[in-house]
């Protein structure tokens, strides 16, 4: 895609992507993102009408392309939770020409991947931690199993979604036999696999840096079974370090926010389901966008809140999590209202 003139930040970073999360329900508790302790029946979640519709959140999107997103991910929470999910991907897809992806669970999949198809998605992440049932359980504390994402995967490709980016959070405790079956199911499939280091997203997950298994022994492990090139990114932010299996078999990804954080080339914004816009996972305060939209306004005044927030950006919270002299904040957003 060309590239169009873009608002930069106080590092001169360009507004690229942006992130909606749709929701902040989930039908799973996956321990590492909403814990069911503090998510539990008595939680209260955003209510509908605090929800930005899709009308709102075309016109944010609208904003957001003006002043340069070129790539939209659908998120939560579970997008497919969302009942106008659908409508919203055709309303999206009319703008421009953006990458339209989402990420999701899978298990709604087998419903509504046809629909989303042609709705006009361009690309599905699906998440998957492990291909083990009880280690999968363990993870994401609900009552689906693995097959229900394999058969939610089997959807998307019957979809027509070729190639698809499958993530798994990897703790310290997953068991490198878990993360060698995962490598040895997904290649030669076209599928891309991505591992993700634990981070310390949120406040609910008692994080702890021990509990991370890092991006090199992740590569190493893999690379011994399968040898591995690294692969340049595909363009400049990516964040995912890019691997090719030598025999052919396909690629694989490993994100490593905590161990190698890519801060300096970091072009995303997010949007909660509530409006309020945010230049970091890790953010504490975001701009309500839905004030403004719900509000009197004077045309652009939607482009010049989001343009001057993204010019007053100074994010580099992964690059600067290391340094124990820095404050650190008490009550960081969670990942399920910010937008995995
Ligand atoms: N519910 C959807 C899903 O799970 O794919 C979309 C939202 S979820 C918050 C987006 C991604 O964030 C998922 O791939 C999930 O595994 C990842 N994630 C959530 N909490 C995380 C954490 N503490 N560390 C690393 N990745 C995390
Ligand atoms: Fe739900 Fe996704 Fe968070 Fe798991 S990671 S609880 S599926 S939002
Ligand atoms: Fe971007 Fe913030 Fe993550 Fe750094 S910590 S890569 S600035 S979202």
């Amino acid at each position: 895609m060309a590239d169009s003139p873009s608002v930069r930040d106080l590092f001169a970073r360009p507004l690229r992507d942006l992130r909606v999360s749709v929701t902040d329900r989930c039908n799973f508790r996956c321990r590492y993102c909403m814990p069911r302790e503090v998510f539990g029946p008595g939680f209260e979640f955003m209510r509908t009408v605090d929800l930005l519709t899709i009308d709102e959140i075309v016109e944010v999107v609208e904003a957001a392309a003006r002043l340069g997103v070129q790539k939209v991910r659908l998120t939560g929470g579970e997008p497919l939770l969302r009942r106008d999910i659908t409508l919203l991907v055709g309303r999206l897809r009319r703008i421009g020409s953006l990458d339209l992806a989402m990420t999701t669970n899978g298990v709604g999949l087998t419903r509504h991947a046809a629909a989303l198809a042609e709705a006009g998605l361009s690309r599905l992440t699906v998440s998957l931690d492990s291909l083990d049932d009880e280690r999968f359980r363990l993870m994401s504390d609900t009552r689906a199993g693995v097959a229900d994402v394999l058969d939610g995967i089997a959807a998307a490709e019957r979809a027509g979604f070729t190639s698809l980016k499958i993530n798994a959070v990897i703790r310290a405790d997953h068991p490198d036999s878990d993360i060698l079956d995962l490598a040895d199911y997904f290649r030669g499939t076209g599928h891309v696999l991505r591992f993700i280091e634990y981070m310390d997203v949120g406040s609910t997950n008692g994080w702890r840096a021990d509990q991370v298994k890092n991006a090199d022994h992740i590569a190493g492990l893999i690379g011994r079974h399968h040898p591995l090139r690294s692969l340049e990114p595909n363009y400049p932010g990516e964040v995912a370090r890019r691997y090719q299996y030598r025999d052919g078999a396909g690629e694989i990804g490993i994100i490593s926010s905590v161990s190698k954080p890519f801060c300096t080339d970091c072009t995303r914004a997010r949007l909660a389901a509530d409006g309020k816009l945010y230049t970091c996972l890790f953010a504490t305060e975001g701009t309500d966008l839905r004030a403004l939209l719900r509000g009197t306004r004077a045309p652009g005044d939607l482009e010049r809140a989001l343009g001057g927030r993204w010019r007053r950006r100074d994010d580099e919270y992964s690059q600067t999590r290391q340094d124990e002299t820095l404050p650190t904040s008490s009550r960081r957003i969670e990942m399920s209202y910010i937008g995995g």
